[in-house]
């Protein structure tokens, strides 16, 4: 049954792991459509990470066969959509960095037919996404996370909410790209971490070819500076903005999301609704 516009809105999350395919998903696809369902949204993206070493855990099978299981949890929450509108997605990261990419628009066929693409640089790989009909979007951009030293472990427990209230108070905590960070952590330089400290996990990438930037994350293990959000935002007013849950677990259900004027009928109408800048607000959630 097609649903249309009502008072209340059409809901979408565009950034959605299951437990089907993402390692970090908690949620069969089954049941991550049953609760948007309740949650009142109309559409959702599944969007499990596709990089370099998910397709090498798969072993040794042909790459028709690994698309068949990375393609699972789309699939299944498809069948079993519980009346929403299901498309599919996927997050990226090529073996160049930790940034992460919201991908959507692509066919399955596509999939199927282009082997390996995390192999390629950022140029090449959204190049041919473009060519492809589908819409870039950077995840979490501005992601950090705080970590402290603390009875002999390195704490990085903080929920998203705390550390946007650390920093507000502590405007001047030092920030330390993550690689870099461990690295001094696992050479004893464990003195660093005394006080809260942040980790950078991403940065702003290959901006000239993005779509959209994510700039709502309702993901709490992690947090982006609202400040450096909103110099990104002013720095590039081509960039369209999301908002989405990044869900893994329950508690991350509906944390996000993005109202639609209309609800896509397919990948194609999603990512041209994207890239029209068709969204009408984003929806956010700090409890
Ligand atoms: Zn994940
Ligand atoms: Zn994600």
């Amino acid at each position: 049954m097609k649903q249309e516009p009502s008072a209340k809105g059409l809901f979408f999350d565009l950034h959605i792991h299951t437990s089907a395919v993402s390692r970090c998903g908690m949620i069969p696809p089954e049941d991550v459509t049953g609760l948007y369902a309740a949650a009142g949204y109309t559409g959702i993206a599944i969007t499990d990470h596709f990089f370099k070493a998910y397709f090498d855990s798969l072993g040794d099978l042909p790459w028709e066969a690994k698309i068949d299981r990375y393609l699972e949890g789309y699939r299944r929450a498809k069948q079993n959509s519980h009346g929403l509108n299901v498309y599919l997605g996927m997050e990226y990261r090529n073996t160049c960095t930790d940034d992460d990419f919201l991908v959507l628009g692509l066919t399955e066929e596509f999939f199927y037919t282009h082997p390996e693409t995390y192999l390629l640089p950022w140029e090449k790989a959204f190049d041919l996404f473009h060519q492809n009909d589908a819409v870039v979007i950077q995840a979490h951009p501005c992601r950090m996370r705080l970590v402290q030293y603390s009875n002999g472990r390195l704490n990085k427990d903080f929920l998203g909410i705390e550390m946007l209230r650390y920093l507000r108070e502590h405007p001047g905590v030092p920030r330390i790209d993550w690689n870099e960070g461990m690295e001094k952590f696992r050479q004893g330089e464990t003195e660093l971490f005394r006080s809260p400290v942040f980790l950078r996990l991403c940065s702003p990438r290959c901006i000239d070819r993005l779509d959209g930037v994510e700039v709502y994350n309702g993901n709490q293990n992690w947090m982006q500076d609202p400040a450096e959000v909103a110099w990104l935002c002013e720095e590039h007013p081509e960039l369209f903005r999301i908002s989405s849950s990044d869900f893994h677990a329950v508690q991350h259900c509906a944390r996000g999301g993005i109202e639609l004027p209309f609800v896509p009928e397919n990948d194609r109408e999603l990512a041209s609704a994207l890239r029209s800048r068709k969204i009408v607000r984003l929806l956010t959630s700090r409890a």
